[in-house]
């Protein structure tokens, strides 16, 4: 069992959470595998303009295939070497969620407790992160230290979990490695040919072991899986399963990496265990023009009935001050990655936030609007008139209803007029890096006017089309009830109120004293989906859509996984500017039991 435990790195995480220092750096390069180490001069201009996406792409293309497998070879490592240049100007989101699990007799692994790391990641010289979740140190210190990492003399790294979007970062060429031909294989609709790679004798430490595999037209890897051999003493290195998505014309943009250690099977030692999902977007946030803030130009919805061009009388000027701070913080959230473009996810919300609407007859002066936050934890705010909830959250919902139930919390927020947040609309309290969103920005509560959203939400649900799909609500809430002291890092929100307390579901918990009884065994009874099981995010231009799958048949309770990591399986395609911008035209979010392209599915 290969993992990462590390004393000396423990240091450097410790202390990178509290703002790095170069020392710091420096200790946690010389654990690191090669790969993700200083390329020093090996690449002089690698910091220079990007290249254009489809120059070097179509370089490739143009090159005269390979006859022999010695020459698509050759052709493997160069493109390679062209994606670690291509992506160098980039520093995407990289986030990853880990459960640590524990043997259930009934349910198999379950979540015991979990972390949550977000960070950027820049992949220019080396590859480094900066993190999001400054403001909890401490906890994260306490937790780590005092907690699990204590007992089992372990630390995670964030930055572990992302080694293997290259193969090797400064050596990947034959005299560190060795090629074998394995076979011909489809992953998706993509044919690709599979190598297994050993390091050469003396390669060096931290050198990747395991299969990849590599499209067979222009000859870019798509798919990475295994480790990283000879780990110095005292570091152990993650198993790791790395995907690879076509999002750009020539390139293969790392994606999504799964890692997974335990072994429960009888006599095992059952040390550690966990499964961890990394997913990275935002790629191409520096990039991103203002091109589109022609199209943005908002005509006023507060309407100025009077014939006259005239000052706003003094309502009208709140109102549009409301305005201006919740354009600004949208804006601000979506540059920094966290709030995906307005796409086809936000019409099946608004669609139910409209029902709602209609049916309890509510007409306010500015329309509500809903937007989807690209990050896993469980939470949802309101920021003026706009609702957000986050993709883990759509990720788990079984049904409309209980969308509706989520959504008409935030509703309720708007209706009674709690959402007020004015301050966001001076411009100067838009100015802070990415990174220290989450201490710039927060859309929190008090408890009173939870309480009062709560009890609004319900008269509106009850005086709503969902008003008998409420049974599947109270459900959700039961069963997140049940795995809330287990999963307090899913559970933190970053930026609205936590929906539960000290391990209790506090947000609408009322719903769950009129539902069905919570039985995990009952097969048919799905209150709660993995993670992972609705919403695609694309990584390159941060855009979302629903998950579009066969449903795959539950065959015991292990395969519910309600809140849970599962491997990654998307379905490989090649670029086209079809799939770019491909529109869904779900109208409402299907109900439960959509296991993904991609995820939920058991693979074994
Ligand atoms: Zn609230």
């Amino acid at each position: 069992m290969r993992k990462v435990m590390n004393k000396m790195n423990m240091n450097w995480m410790i202390l990178a959470l509290l703002a790095v220092t170069m020392t710091a750096v420096a200790q946690q390069s010389a654990s690191a595998p090669q790969n993700p180490q200083p390329v020093a001069a090996t690449q002089p201009d690698q910091t220079a303009s990007q290249p254009s996406q489809t120059q070097s792409g179509q370089a490739q293309a143009n090159l005269a295939p390979p006859t022999t497998m010695d020459q698509v070879i050759d052709r493997v490592i160069a493109q390679e070497k062209e994606l670690i240049k291509f992506l160098s100007p980039r520093t995407p989101i990289v986030e990853t969620y880990l459960q640590n699990l524990a043997q259930d007799p009934q349910l198999g692994p379950i979540p015991q407790n979990d972390h949550y790391f977000l960070g950027r990641m820049d992949l220019s010289e080396s590859i480094d992160r900066s993190d999001f979740l400054k403001s909890k140190d401490e906890g994260m210190e306490r937790h780590l230290l005092g907690g699990f990492a204590k007992k089992f003399k372990f630390q995670y790294q964030p930055l572990g979990f992302s080694w293997m979007i290259f193969v090797d970062r400064t050596d990947f060429d034959r005299q560190h490695y060795n090629f074998h031909y394995a076979r011909r294989e489809f992953l998706g609709d993509v044919r690709c040919l599979v190598f297994d790679l050993t390091p050469k004798k003396d390669a060096g430490h931290g050198r990747f072991l395991g299969r990849i595999w590599v499209e067979d037209q222009t000859f870019n890897i798509v798919r990475l899986n295994g480790t990283y051999e000879h780990p110095t003493r005292n570091n152990y290195y993650f198993h790791m399963d790395s995907w690879r998505l076509n999002l750009v014309p020539g390139y293969w943009v790392p994606s999504y990496i799964y890692s997974e250690e335990g072994d429960f099977t009888a006599g095992a030692k059952n040390k550690i265990a966990f499964k961890a999902q990394t997913r990275m977007w935002g790629y191409n946030l520096k990039t991103a023009t203002p091109n589109d803030e022609l199209t943005n130009i908002r005509v006023d919805s507060v309407k100025d009935s009077t014939p006259t061009a005239q000052d706003a009388t003094p309502l009208a000027a709140e109102r549009e001050w409301q305005q201006q701070a919740e354009d600004n913080v949208v804006e601000r959230l979506e540059r920094a990655g966290l709030l995906a473009p307005a796409g086809d996810v936000d019409k099946i919300l608004q669609t139910v936030v409209n029902n709602l609407e209609i049916t309890n007859n509510i007409d306010l002066p500015r329309p509500v609007r809903t937007r989807v936050l690209t990050t896993s934890p469980l939470e949802t705010f309101s920021v003026g008139n706009t609702i957000v909830v986050s993709r883990g959250l759509i990720d788990v919902l079984p049904d409309e209803g209980s969308l509706a139930m989520v959504l008409s919390h935030e509703l309720a927020h708007i209706v009674l007029g709690h959402n007020l947040g004015s301050q966001y609309a001076f411009n100067d309290r838009m100015l802070f890096s990415d990174e220290a969103t989450y201490q710039n920005l927060g859309f929190k509560h008090i408890p009173e006017e939870e309480t009062a959203a709560d009890k609004k939400a319900i008269e509106m649900l009850k005086a709503s089309p969902y008003a008998q799909k409420l049974d599947s609500a109270g459900l959700f809430i039961k069963a997140l009830q049940s795995r809330a002291p287990q999963l307090s890092a899913l559970l933190q929100a970053h930026l609205g109120n936590n929906i539960t307390e000290n391990g209790m579901v506090t947000r609408m918990a009322a719903l769950a004293t009129s539902a069905p009884a919570l039985d995990w065994n009952k097969l048919d009874q799905i209150a709660a989906l993995p993670l992972g099981a609705r919403v695609k995010l694309n990584p390159w231009d941060d855009k979302v859509e629903i998950v579009k799958a066969q449903p795959v048949a539950i065959t015991s309770a292990r395969d519910k996984m309600p809140f849970e990591v599962t491997p990654f399986y998307p379905r490989l395609s090649r670029f086209s500017t079809a799939s770019a911008s491909a529109i869904t035209t779900t109208a409402a979010l299907p109900t439960a039991a959509t296991t993904a392209d991609a995820s939920p599915t058991p693979t074994n």
